[in-house]
């Protein structure tokens, strides 16, 4: 991570001349482990297609902080990730699950989780738990067999995420350690609820087969 101040360039210019830069902080681990690696480059590629487009040329643009949130998500996710290899207990699958679970929060478009997204019905004692990916949240199984047509995990996935989640949204990145997954095909399921949310397709990253 460094900070960089820009000098002054033509406005028809693309180029950006560098006038000072200070190192920051930098990874260590990371650059040793391949996996770690790969998905910090899947951090990346996702936040580059999230992003929108930086024009260094307006000058209103340091009072804008749309940015921050997504600053600060992927941040705090290269942060956790360092000190997870660090210790040798970095799994993939955990990571990614608590990167979207983040960066859905800060992009406001976590699933609701509480209340059953049809019936209002309060979830937490539920044995049966269902995510309906294009309705944004869970719901309960009397829901979920009434209703036609729907995007929807499958009872035990819907289960695990639902506690995986409210892991990821009750703590800050940096306290949370290694999730446990009892089922790794839960990173697929909130995976597609991502691409459908900001609607994109698996083939948008191409890291990600290097990751799971
Ligand atoms: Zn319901």
């Amino acid at each position: 991570m460094m900070k960089v101040e820009l000098g002054h360039t033509r406005s028809t210019s693309d180029l950006h001349r560098a006038k000072e830069w200070l190192p920051l902080w930098s990874y260590e681990h990371i650059r040793l482990n391949h996996r770690a690696f790969s998905l910090m480059c899947l951090f990346l590629e996702i936040m580059s297609n999230i992003s929108p487009e930086e024009s260094l040329h307006d000058s209103h643009s340091e009072f804008d902080d749309t940015m921050e949130g997504l600053f600060r998500v992927l941040s705090n996710a290269v942060v956790h990730l360092e000190e997870r290899t660090k210790v040798k207990k970095c799994d993939p699958y955990s990571e990614l699950t608590i990167f979207l679970g983040k960066l859905l929060i800060e992009q406001g478009v976590f699933p609701i989780r509480d209340n059953c997204t049809f019936c209002d019905c309060p979830l937490e004692k539920l044995a049966q738990i269902y995510l309906v990916t294009d309705h944004g949240g869970f719901s309960c199984g009397e829901c979920t067999t009434q209703i036609e047509g729907a995007v929807t995990s499958s009872s035990r996935e819907g289960r695990e995420l639902w506690e995986l989640l409210g892991s990821v949204a009750n703590q800050r990145y940096q306290e949370l350690n290694e999730l446990k997954l009892e089922n790794r095909d839960v990173v697929h399921t909130l995976l597609n609820y991502f691409y459908y949310q900001f609607q994109f397709q698996p083939h948008n990253f191409k890291s990600l087969k290097m990751v799971l």
